[in-house]
């Protein structure tokens, strides 16, 4: 059973420490809870908003699919990186049986984050609330939040942990969402998917998992599938080694060569990819704009392919299937659709051609992911967050812009993204990059306007010096 989030209330003797709205009660908002109050000396307390009914789970980790598997093994998805077994505990603490090498499901890690919260309820200082945030105002005290229930929560500092817009189900289109509840399809029919990344192999899972028979086929602008886990050993890469800065070409060659490093040393290039990952935040960093974009336009999807890789229970499925000819991977674009549900006329245009070519579907389901444009897909929170002039999006147009330590210019409000890990609080002095994860954090030790040494013109807000 979930948890039921109205059934955490505030403690009014807890009423005078300084108080953290967290806008999202996904997987981001509840590790930022739990790191908040881990510690039963941190004079905080937090509310969490959350506009759904289950807390921890967010669009990732509420589906009840078995073969919807974390893409990470046990031993990385801990909450608490100085606890790296706190997942594998509270696995085996439930009878499941498995080791750190092991690939749950997402519901499972959705359950996990929401037991999370539970302990950390006792002491009064955690409310978590059903409502959706429409408004973040700037007060003296801090900030405000603005519920669609009217009430209006004061805190003294907010955090954006509202996780990315996924495209609304639309029950007249003729192609169904990724994430849109519906019966399954005809079992001898064709079944067409755009997209061939993580979505689409939940989706060819599921339906084979099911005992579909038809034939599904995946259609997508390069036809690369994510490469599949194999056991490895991280390399390990100094900071000094990373060619910071570097053109996008000279970063991409010099990963080859980490890659054939690894060979040599009888690993594989995950060993490479795995080892650059405590560097990535700063690769990105000092990547000037322009090489920011020339990656995106042409490494990110290879990058992407690479980095978040498949558990081979989930592409076993998906190979047998391919093998046999039950699945085609196409490359191409789709261009459009159109007859009627149940009885589809896809239309695409393979790679390279200047004509398009027509397929029949009994269903077609679109895995083309998250809604990326945050203006044009942005939430009422976050249109007015940007209407108001409180937030700008980023050059790229792949978030909020942000200081290095995630704040927002005029108000002390951090956003994350759900790539940005929640910082790591404490009850004493500042401490500098502390980790959560395999990810690291910044959190800073005075809640006031800093330099916070970054070379951009965004102000940092942070917490006080006793949270
Ligand atoms: C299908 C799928 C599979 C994934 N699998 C993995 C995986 O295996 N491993 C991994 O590490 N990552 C995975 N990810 C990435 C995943 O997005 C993150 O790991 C994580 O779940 C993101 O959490 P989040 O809290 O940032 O966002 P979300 O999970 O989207 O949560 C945001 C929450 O905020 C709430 N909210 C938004 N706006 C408001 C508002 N104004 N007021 C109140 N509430 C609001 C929403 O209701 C939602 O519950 C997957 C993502 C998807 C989509």
């Amino acid at each position: 059973m979930k948890f039921d989030i109205t059934t955490i209330v505030p403690a009014p003797r807890v009423a005078h420490l300084p108080h953290v709205v967290i806008i999202g009660g996904g997987a981001s908002g509840v590790l930022m809870a739990a790191h908040l109050l881990r510690d039963p000396q941190a004079a905080v307390r937090v509310s969490v908003i959350e506009g759904r009914h289950m807390l921890g789970c967010g669009v990732a980790y509420s589906t009840s699919q078995p073969s919807h598997l974390l893409n990470t093994r046990v031993a990385n998805m801990s909450a608490y990186a100085d606890d790296p077994e706190h997942f594998g505990r509270w696995l085996s603490n439930r009878g499941e049986e498995t080791t750190g090498a092991c690939f749950v499901s997402r519901g499972t890690y959705g359950a996990y984050m929401t037991d999370l919260l539970a302990p950390l309820a006792s002491d009064g200082r955690l409310r978590c609330l059903r409502a959706t945030c429409l408004r973040l105002a700037p007060t003296d005290r801090g900030v405000a939040a603005h519920l669609d229930d009217g009430q209006v929560i004061p805190a003294d500092a907010a955090v954006l942990a509202t996780g990315h817009a996924l495209p609304e189900p639309d029950p007249e289109s003729l192609v169904l969402g990724a994430w849109q509840v519906a019966p399954p399809p005809p079992r001898d029919g064709r079944v067409v998917i755009i997209g061939s990344g993580l979505s689409m192999i939940d989706q060819a899972g599921a339906l084979l998992a099911a005992g579909h028979q038809g034939e599904i086929v995946a259609i997508s602008r390069r036809a690369q599938l994510p490469r599949v886990h194999a056991p490895g050993q991280p390399l390990r890469i100094s900071m000094a080694e990373v060619p910071l800065g570097a053109p996008v070409s000279a970063l991409m060659s010099w990963l080859r060569k980490l890659a054939q490093r690894a060979e040599q040393h009888g690993g594989t290039w995950r060993d490479a990819v795995d080892g650059l990952r405590p560097h990535l935040r700063r690769l990105w960093r000092d990547l000037p704009q322009a090489e920011r974009a020339r990656f995106l336009r042409h490494a990110a999807p290879w990058w992407e392919v690479h980095r978040h890789r498949l558990p081979p229970e989930s592409a076993a499925p998906i190979e047998r299937a391919l093998r046999s000819g039950q699945m085609r991977l196409l490359a191409g674009r789709f261009e459009g659709a159109s007859g009627t549900r149940g009885r589809v006329t896809v239309l695409w245009r393979p790679r390279g051609r200047d004509s398009s070519q027509s397929l029949e579907a009994v269903r077609v389901i679109d895995c083309r992911g998250i809604l990326r444009d945050p203006h044009e897909h942005a939430t009422p929170l976050i249109a007015d967050l940007l209407g108001s002039g409180r937030a700008r999006i980023d050059p790229l147009r792949l978030g909020l812009d942000v200081a290095p330590c995630w704040t927002l210019p005029d108000a002390p409000i951090l956003a994350f993204a759900s790539s940005v890990p929640p910082p790591v609080p404490h009850s004493g002095k500042s401490r500098p990059f502390p980790r959560y994860g395999n990810r690291s954090a910044c959190w800073q030790s005075s809640f006031r306007r800093t330099s916070c040494g970054r070379q951009d013109n965004l102000p940092c807000w942070s917490l006080p010096e006793n949270i």
